[in-house]
């Protein structure tokens, strides 16, 4: 019974087994569309989400990842409140319309006037009553009299005859309108009152990211993670705006976490991506409980010692491809999270069926990532730990112990021995901005398709044919047989 359990145990591959076969094509990597699906009602522009995890997911990173056209899913190791701010965050800075507008009564001085628009570094302040707009004052028309003797009222020195637009407005009408006029703010106005301003910077700032993701508002879109069963987490990062939520944990084939994640779907607005799974049957039982994505993972992080701790794992390109073959039945979206070391893991993932990768490595080690750059031996690196790590789990909030199904006594001084850790905390190497990541990672996966033949990441998921490779085959891959003497952008020695 037992060696037949052995011998009947399949082989799993990862992304080293395997190169993608290179195919017949027409396709230059210049043209290829990275659009991809990662849930049942959102897609992205290029197949990328950033983990949720502390030392790669706060708003920053959300909001560089956004404009480049992917997805941040800002981490849940702080408080609700804290999580709800970072979502605010991002959806504050992808909106043209700024909706907390700072305004000045008619009657008030215009020192006063003068005063808030140096504290708040703007240069006009919309005048209302009650709400409604009746006037707008500029630093230009004040700054020459608010010291002259006699303090004016703001209503003596405004202009009352001012250019508004409606919510409705797009950001090419608001620009012609501010352009026509000759003005640099557009108060937004719905039935009199005063909703928000759009300011011409904010709409030029706009257009420097024409591949960002947004939501039908034009802000930002941001996903957040949430514990299995933390319904008022769910709720309140719902309400704050995030477009997707994300189940976060370390065994999402826990039964009681599939029924409750009906529940959790059935509460909120948000799409809802349930993780981390490696199984057909982890896939068919998440689906029949309706959630929108699915996120394969188990053991592949870089930072992650589960498959040595527990000993368990399924290498990750056999998950993502048994996952996938479920997934697409029902057209359910995959999300391949963890382990992903090149953009030539990322073209591997999307071969084998997955709609978009997650990383985290990868991304921690740049400046929007949280934490400080630290220098060892005179290199660059940035601190990079896992959620099931000793640090993770006893810092914040401790938000890595429900991920790995265990309870922590906050106030016990022993609490570190109550824990069994399934992460190891580090750093990574320095790697500038967001951006120029995003350029590698996303500009190698260009390549892959155009050797496949794949103008969509659909064909690529159809079309892209795979080799299996020996020891001697990964040794030939990589550079061989000479000193690097300067580091690839995409390929870091270490
Ligand atoms: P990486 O891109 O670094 O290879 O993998 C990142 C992924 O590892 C995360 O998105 C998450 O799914 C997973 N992960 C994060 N922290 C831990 C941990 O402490 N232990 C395990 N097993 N996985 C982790």
């Amino acid at each position: 019974m037992y060696r037949e359990k052995l011998e009947k145990a399949k082989t799993a591959y990862t992304f080293d087994d395997f190169l993608l076969v290179p195919q017949a094509s027409w396709v230059e990597p210049k043209d290829v569309d990275t659009k991809t699906r990662v849930t049942r009602n959102y897609e992205i522009n290029i197949p990328i989400l950033s983990s949720a995890m502390d030392t790669v997911t706060e708003a920053e990173m959300a909001i560089a990842l956004a404009r480049e056209g992917g997805l941040g899913v800002i981490h849940r190791n702080m408080s609700t409140k804290e999580q709800v701010e970072e979502i605010k965050k991002v959806k504050r800075s992808g909106d043209i319309t700024i909706r907390d507008v700072i305004t000045v009564d008619p009657d008030a001085p215009i020192s006063e006037a003068y005063e808030i628009m140096k504290r708040e570094n703007i240069s006009g302040l919309p005048v209302v009553v009650d709400d409604k707009l009746v006037g707008i004052i500029s630093r230009r028309d004040i700054k020459p009299i608010v010291n002259s003797k006699g303090d004016k009222k703001v209503k003596e020195v405004m202009t009352s005859d001012v250019v508004t637009v409606p919510e409705s407005i797009t950001p090419e009408e608001a620009l012609n309108i501010a352009y026509e006029n000759k003005v640099e703010r557009l108060p937004v106005v719905k039935d009199g009152k005063l909703v928000g301003i759009i300011t011409v910077r904010d709409i030029l700032e706009r257009k420097k990211y024409p591949n960002a993701c947004r939501d039908e508002e034009g802000r930002f879109l941001v996903a957040a993670a949430v514990g299995p069963f933390d319904l008022d987490r769910a709720k309140s990062l719902d309400k704050a705006g995030a477009d997707i939520l994300v189940i976060d944990s370390a065994h999402a084939h826990n039964m009681r976490l599939v029924k409750y994640s009906k529940i959790m779907k059935k509460n909120i607005d948000a799409d809802l991506v349930v993780g981390n799974i490696a199984t057909r049957e982890a896939a068919e039982d998440l689906i029949s409980q309706e959630v929108d994505g699915l996120k394969v993972g188990i053991g592949p992080g870089s930072m992650c010692t589960t498959r040595i701790v527990a000993g368990v794992g399924v290498p990750q390109l056999s998950a993502i491809a048994e996952v996938s073959d479920v997934a697409a039945e029902y057209d359910i979206p995959v999300i391949a999270d963890g382990g992903i070391r090149y953009s030539g893991d990322i073209a591997k993932a999307i071969a084998v069926g997955a709609d978009a990768v997650m990383l985290g490595n990868l991304l921690a080690g740049t400046s929007e990532a949280p934490g400080e750059i630290v220098i060892i031996n005179g290199r660059k690196y940035k601190q990079y730990r896992g959620m099931g790590s000793l640090g993770a789990m006893t810092g914040g909030i401790g938000a890595g112990t429900d991920r790995y199904f265990q309870n922590i006594n906050k106030k016990s001084h022993m609490k570190h021995t109550k824990l069994v850790p399934e992460g190891v905390e580090g750093v990574v190497p320095y790697r500038g901005s967001v951006k120029e990541v995003i350029f590698q990672l996303v500009g190698g996966l260009k390549a892959s398709m155009g050797y496949c033949g794949a103008k969509t990441i659909k064909e690529m998921k159809e079309k892209a044919k795979l080799v299996r490779i020996t020891q001697s085959g990964i040794k030939e891959s990589h550079p061989h047989d000479l000193l690097i003497t300067n580091e690839s952008p995409n390929y870091p020695t270490y």
